[in-house]
């Protein structure tokens, strides 16, 4: 195996790309340059009720017409059910993960603090059903989603530390302690796809030998979990660089949800890829 630093652009195909993916994808194959190593791309469409195959073609597209191109194939994530199945069955077999009935309202209801992202942090409800609860909630039917054992994982887990680049992409790695516990017991398989971002980012993470990983600095409290999950499931903890975000005229980040201008609507507005790259700061 070469030791070259191997990095990824890992954009979700629910919409079509804008400037903030742009800048992002320009930040992971300039650091790939910089750090002498491959950036690859992978598709994040484990949520099969809001990724579309066009929108795949149209990421494809975009990164083309941008001028990157990157390692074939292309790992596509919602051919990876199984994988992450097999995962959060190591975890299972170690009591790590456990079942929740809990609907969104009932956590809203009883939670009495929020995680990093302003969601309620899970009470821990689920965690206290009896054995013969849990197998009465499955007979009956109910919607069950698993989730981390956040606190067993953590006292198993050891040294919670990963390395940060940055602010430049040539600056000395720095060390940082993982605070997982601002999470709470997070979701590993959904009640709707049985995987979570969470959790298929970090196996396929593992999976493709991923060393650096380059993203927003809006992903940067998540890295809590990666890397607690890292450490549950054997793996080795990559080098993170967190870049800056792109805010629209409201100081917002940029999003497809609040149809920012698309990759696409500039370029038939006549942009060529040099425009976005200065656009974007590149
Ligand atoms: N798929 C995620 C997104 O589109 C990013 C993946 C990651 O860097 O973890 O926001």
């Amino acid at each position: 195996m070469s030791n070259q630093p191997l990095l990824r652009f890992a954009p979700s195909p629910n919409g079509r790309l804008h400037l903030g993916h742009a800048l992002s994808a320009f930040v992971t194959w300039t650091a790939a340059k910089t750090w002498g190593g491959t950036a690859l791309l992978r598709i994040e469409d484990i949520d099969i009720n809001r990724c579309k195959p066009e929108f795949t073609e149209a990421i494809v597209e975009d990164l083309h017409w941008l001028g990157l191109s990157w390692p074939e194939p292309v790992m596509i994530q919602s051919e990876r059910f199984e994988v992450y199945a097999d995962a959060a069955n190591r975890l299972r077999q170690r009591d790590l993960i456990y079942p929740c009935f809990c609907t969104r309202a009932e956590i809203v209801a009883n939670a009495d603090a929020t995680d990093p992202d302003g969601a309620p942090i899970y009470p821990g409800t689920c965690k206290h059903l009896s054995n013969a609860e849990r197998i009465e909630r499955f007979q009956r039917g109910d919607p069950v989603q698993f989730r981390l054992h956040t606190d067993l994982a953590i006292e198993e887990a050891g040294m919670l530390t990963y390395t940060v680049i940055g602010p430049t992409l040539t600056d000395r790695p720095q060390i940082r302690y993982a605070r997982p516990q601002r999470w709470g017991d997070v979701v590993l398989q959904r009640k709707d796809i049985g995987t979570s971002y969470h959790f298929s980012v970090v196996v396929d993470d593992a999976a493709q030998g991923i060393t650096h990983i380059t993203r927003g600095r809006d992903m940067e409290a998540a890295t809590d979990i990666h890397v607690l999950l890292q450490m549950v499931l054997g793996y080795s903890t990559p080098n993170y660089y967190f870049h800056r975000l792109l805010l629209g005229d409201d100081g917002q980040k940029l999003s497809k949800s609040k149809n920012s201008q698309t990759l696409a609507d500039l370029r038939s507005e006549g942009w060529t890829p040099d425009d976005v790259r200065r656009a974007v700061g590149f």
